[in-house]
């Protein structure tokens, strides 16, 4: 009666999935179509919701307008023991602190 499927065997699939739809998008960037870069976020988004499985780290992606983050897409700047990565599309600002240590 019971239809559910293994756990790992749905992350794997989810993982697999996920990462050919973050490599095309990265495609879709290098040939200028951040219409379909960014439908692809979405999708891959998609599925990591619905399966609870997380985002690789190497794949990241601007979680305002789901631009895929890449030297085109996204500028990375050194400042105030933070890493700023500006998104490119829409403009939009993370930071994320290093050197917390510092100033104990
Ligand atoms: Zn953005």
């Amino acid at each position: 009666m019971s239809r559910r499927i293994d756990r790992n065997v749905v992350e794997e699939i989810a993982l697999t999935r996920i990462n050919k739809l973050m490599m095309l998008s990265k495609e879709k960037v290098a040939e200028d179509d951040m219409e379909y870069a960014k439908l692809y976020v979405r999708l891959a988004r998609r599925i990591a919701m619905r399966t609870k499985t997380k985002i690789p780290k190497e794949h990241r992606y601007c979680k305002n307008c789901c631009a895929p983050s890449t030297p085109k897409t996204s500028r990375v700047r050194l400042n105030a023991h933070r890493v700023t990565v500006q998104c490119t599309e829409c403009g939009c600002i993370k930071r994320i602190p290093y050197l917390r240590e510092q100033g104990r």
